[in-house]
């Protein structure tokens, strides 16, 4: 069984505040809401992070940032930002690839 939060997440094995899902990705409220509006929306597929991308996830990568579009205007969402971190480094905590989706308030880049 895997020890990923996320995919724990996705298997509904820990609860959270889901707000889409669909056969590949799922979206749900950030624990700890740095905005207003703070979603996380991952791949049902664990994938560390954007450096273990492959060329066959293209597609994947591509569909979540369709869902932050349809969960920002489901939402009727003025403006919104959508950060990927990579490595801890790039201030990546948990190890599967995640979109922050922000908004509610005016947010510059770091
Ligand atoms: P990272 O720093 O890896 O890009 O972001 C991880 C995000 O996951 C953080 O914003 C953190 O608040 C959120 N997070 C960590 N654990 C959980 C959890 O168990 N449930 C939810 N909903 N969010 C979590
Ligand atoms: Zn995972």
């Amino acid at each position: 069984m895997s020890e990923c939060v996320f995919c724990k997440i996705a298997n509904k094995e820990i609860s959270s505040e889901i707000i889409y899902e669909d056969n590949q990705t799922i979206a749900f409220k950030d624990i700890n809401p740095r905005a207003p509006i703070h979603f996380l929306i991952i791949p049902k597929k664990h994938i560390p992070s954007v450096d273990h991308l492959k060329t066959e996830d293209k597609a994947l990568i591509g569909e979540l940032i369709l869902v932050a579009q349809k969960i920002a205007r489901e939402k009727n969402l003025k403006g919104y930002k959508l950060i990927i971190n990579v490595g801890r480094a790039g201030g990546q905590l948990i190890d599967h690839l995640h979109l922050h989706l922000l908004s509610g308030k005016p947010m510059k880049l770091p």
